[in-house]
Parts: structure tokens; C-alpha cells; sequence
């Protein structure tokens, strides 16, 4: 875990680098719960477990590990003997990633590691504003404190609660989330993310593998000069949306389409104004008021998100119910505009539907109807997500499945192949190949790269014996 030579040449960027081109590698410093983790894991994997440590009794291990970090167990082992509750954890089970950053702190071994992500500057004043302070004191720094555990530690200083909760944002801003073996969500820390800026418009790409290393990779050329950014937010939500998501994150992000009301010309947070019904409400970081750009007629914050919780509801009602979320999209296209984040995902909703049906039965209508929402999603997700891109090669395969039977487990013997279409269904799979090109092996990404390449193969060979 030495220090990331990659690192040094990005930020910023101190030579052209091209799309693919590898910016960061690391393993992960901490693997963790998130806060509101309810189910037991092993402090050691994080696998469910279910007996504890029988040394230092304090932490849960799975039926696989035996042992966790010496000296983790050792110093649980002493405050358990000088009078800790052996309950500590698992009565206060929020604490558990603090926990775990606290006793990698005090490792006498290890701690350098977390020196560099500790030096990172947190404003408290930042982060006082809203009620997420309250829920980290609740949830974690009260029942931390509780434990008396605090009194074995060396590494927090005079302003204890400030304190845990810089570092309970520090564990957030440098986190990301990983799925585990048994699809549970758990978040690793790694020492260097916190450098990398935010953005919806971002120039790198994180992949992660099923040994939670990280990797981030340039998507489109990065000239000398410019800082490498990566997004965590979704990319089909309005910036409203995202901005609400970066709070919680505790990131910030002040990109370009998050300062533009446009949302670079796409409009996807649009409503129509309901004063002179020919301009659009649209929203821009640092606004106070939606306002449509053609009257200057304006909507406050919480009305336009109580409008946008009511649709999310009705979408939310009709989950697979084609008939509704087909006549939920007319409604609310008269009130959207046609690229809206809401009307997305209606579409969305009915594609899965569609997929559904078509998997089992042929329907040339219902197949029509697909590659037409299809079409109206590619020119969005390509806009908003460019160069090399996952979420844009996941909208391309589904689009795919309207010309070639794509079985789950891709035992693909039998194809035929829509001849009249095989050129372009060859040109789809390469452009999702294209996209996937820089995911690791060992993830979800990589192993369909590698089935869509021997797919390609197949249809290939087929194109060229039916000449
Ligand atoms: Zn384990
Ligand atoms: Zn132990
Ligand atoms: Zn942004
Ligand atoms: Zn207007």
C-alpha cells in the first residue's frame, strides 16, 4: 500500500492521456457496513456471522474465520478485562465502522495508512446545517460514547465529538459502495479517492472487482492541465436529485451541468411552466427558486419536489402494470419535457416489461414498442454519459435483446440472427463491447464483455456462412 505513483500525475494532469488509460489503482484500506447495518458480520470478512470471537468476545466472526487482526483482537481483549462490555459492539451495532477505523488508528503497524485520509481538511461548518449531524449523533457517536471505550483510545483528541464526527464524514467521503459475494451492500475506504474531484460530467471511470481493488480509468481524452473527476450520482436524475444525493454523501459538486439550468441542453429536470405554458421551470446548483426561462415565472424548491415526489409515487404504483405506466408517460409528458428524468423512468419501467414478455413470446408489436423507447433513451444516456461508458453499454445490450434472442445464461447455440439487421447488430455489440473494454474480469461488467465477445463470434460466423 505504498504511495500511488499514478496518483502524482493527475491532478492534474501533466501529460494527454487517451480513454482507457489507467489513473488509479488500490486496494482498499477499510471494508465496512453502512451506518444502518443491522445484520451481524464478521469483523474480519464481512460475512454474515453468527458466534463471536473467543478471545476477545467483543466482535462477531463468520464460521470461516477463526481469528481477526492481532492486535485488533489483543486491544479489545484488554479493555474487555479492564471492564468494557463484552455487548459493546453488538448492542451499539452503528458503531462498527468507527470502530473499525478507531482500532486501525491505533495500530502501531498499520496506522500510516489511514495518515493520508485523516489529513484531509473537513469544515465542520459545512456540514452543520442540516439534521445529518443529529442522525450521526443518534446513530453512532452517542452509542460510541456509551461504550466507555473511548477512554482506551490514544488517537482522538480534546473535541471528542467533533472529532468522531469529522471522522464519520471522512469515512463517507472516501467510501464507495461494493456489493459482497451475497449481494449485501458494504463500503470500502480507500486512501486516495478523496483526491479525485465530483463530477456529472465526469472524465474517469471507477470499476471495482470482487477483491474490492479500485480501479480508475480515464473515459475520454484528459488534456494536461485539467483534474480527473468521477460521478457518483446517477446521471439520469435532475440536478435537484443529484445535489440532494451528494449531501448525504457528504460530497460536494459544482460541475458544469450542475451550474447550468439546461442540464447541458438536455433538459432533463424540465417542467413545463404552468404561466405562459410555452417555457420550462428548470433549476441550477445554487438556486433558490425554480424559474422558467421564457417568463421569468417562478416555483419554490418544495413544490416542485412535492410535484416530482407525487409522480415518483404514481410510477412506483404501477410497477408492472404496462397499460398504467403507459398512460402515466402520456399524462405526464404534457407536463415533462420529453428528455425528463420521470418520463425516463417510465419508460424504463415499461422496457422491463416489455423484456419480460418478449423473452417468452414473439410480439412484432411489442418489439416495435421497444426499439422506439430505446431510441428515445441511446441519444440521452450517450449525452450525459460520454466516452467510455457502462451505463451506456447496459441501455446498448438491452437495446440488442430487440434484434437477437439474448438467453439469461447466454447458451446461444441456435441464434438466428435478424439477417436483415446482422450488420447492425454487429455494430451494437462492438459499440457495448467498446464500452466495457476497461472493466476488470472478475466483476459483472467484465464476464459480459467476455460472453458478448464469444456472441460475436457466433453471429459472425453465422453472417458469413449465409452469404
Ligand atoms: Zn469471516
Ligand atoms: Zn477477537
Ligand atoms: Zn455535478
Ligand atoms: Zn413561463
Amino acid at each position: 500500500m505504498s504511495d500511488n505513483e499514478l496518483l502524482k500525475n493527475i491532478n492534474p494532469v501533466d501529460a494527454i492521456i487517451e480513454p482507457g488509460q489507467l489513473l488509479l489503482e488500490e486496494k482498499p484500506l477499510l471494508i465496512i457496513t453502512e451506518w444502518n447495518n443491522q445484520q451481524m458480520k464478521c469483523f474480519n470478512c464481512l460475512k454474515t456471522s453468527f458466534v463471536m470471537c473467543t478471545k476477545c468476545r467483543i466482535v462477531p466472526l463468520c464460521l470461516f474465520c477463526t481469528t481477526h487482526d492481532q492486535f485488533e483482537c489483543d486491544f479489545l481483549r484488554k479493555a474487555l478485562d479492564e471492564g468494557i462490555s463484552k455487548d459493546m459492539l453488538v448492542k451499539n451495532y452503528g458503531t462498527f465502522p468507527l470502530l473499525k477505523l478507531l482500532l486501525l488508528m491505533e495500530n502501531p503497524t498499520k496506522k500510516q495508512y489511514c495518515e493520508k485520509f485523516l489529513k484531509q481538511s473537513v469544515q465542520l461548518s459545512d456540514y452543520q446545517m442540516d439534521d445529518l449531524r443529529k442522525d450521526y449523533e443518534e446513530s453512532v457517536i452517542q452509542p460510541f460514547l456509551s461504550t466507555g471505550f473511548l477512554n482506551k483510545l490514544t488517537s482522538i483528541g480534546e473535541k471528542i465529538e467533533d472529532d468522531l464526527y469529522k471522522l464519520c464524514i471522512l469515512i463517507d467521503r472516501n467510501s464507495i459502495p461494493v456489493f459482497a459475494s451475497d449481494d449485501s451492500i458494504l463500503k470500502c475506504i480507500y486512501q486516495n479517492i478523496g483526491d479525485i474531484e465530483s463530477s456529472c460530467i465526469p472524465n474517469g471511470a471507477i470499476t471495482v472487482d470482487d477483491a474490492f481493488n479500485l480501479r480508475i480509468f480515464a473515459t475520454v481524452k484528459i488534456f494536461p492541465g485539467s483534474k480527473v473527476s468521477v460521478s457518483n450520482a446517477n446521471p439520469l436524475m435532475d440536478t435537484h436529485e443529484r445535489q440532494l444525493f451528494y449531501h448525504s454523501k457528504r460530497l460536494f459538486c459544482t460541475c458544469e451541468r450542475c451550474r447550468d439550468p439546461t442540464e447541458l441542453n438536455t433538459y432533463i429536470n424540465a417542467i413545463k411552466c404552468t404561466s405562459c405554458e410555452e417555457g420550462y421551470m428548470t433549476f441550477a446548483l445554487g438556486d433558490t427558486l425554480w424559474k422558467c426561462e421564457l417568463c421569468g415565472a417562478n416555483s419554490s424548491i418544495s413544490d416542485i419536489a412535492a410535484l416530482k415526489s407525487n409522480i415518483e409515487d404514481e410510477i412506483n404504483g404501477a410497477t408492472g402494470d404496462m397499460v398504467t405506466l403507459e398512460s402515466l408517460l402520456q399524462k405526464y409528458s404534457k407536463i415533462l419535457h420529453t428528455n425528463h428524468f420521470l418520463l425516463i423512468r417510465i419508460k424504463h419501467n415499461i422496457l422491463m416489461i416489455l423484456n419480460e414478455i418478449l423473452f417468452h413470446k414473439k410480439a412484432e408489436e411489442l418489439k416495435e414498442r421497444k426499439i422506439q423507447l430505446h431510441e428515445e433513451i441511446l441519444p440521452l444516456v450517450r449525452l450525459l454519459s460520454p466516452g467510455i461508458s457502462k451505463l451506456y453499454a447496459f441501455e446498448l445490450h438491452d437495446y440488442l435483446s430487440s434484434f437477437i434472442q439474448l438467453d439469461r445464461n447466454y447458451i446461444h447455440k441456435d441464434i438466428v440472427p435478424d439477417k436483415k439487421n446482422a450488420y447492425k447488430i454487429l455494430n451494437i455489440m462492438e459499440e457495448v463491447c467498446k464500452n466495457l473494454a476497461y472493466e476488470l474480469p472478475n466483476t459483472q461488467e467484465g464476464v459480459l464483455l467476455q460472453q458478448l465477445l464469444s456472441l460475436k463470434k457466433t453471429v459472425e460466423a453465422q453472417v458469413n456462412s449465409s452469404k
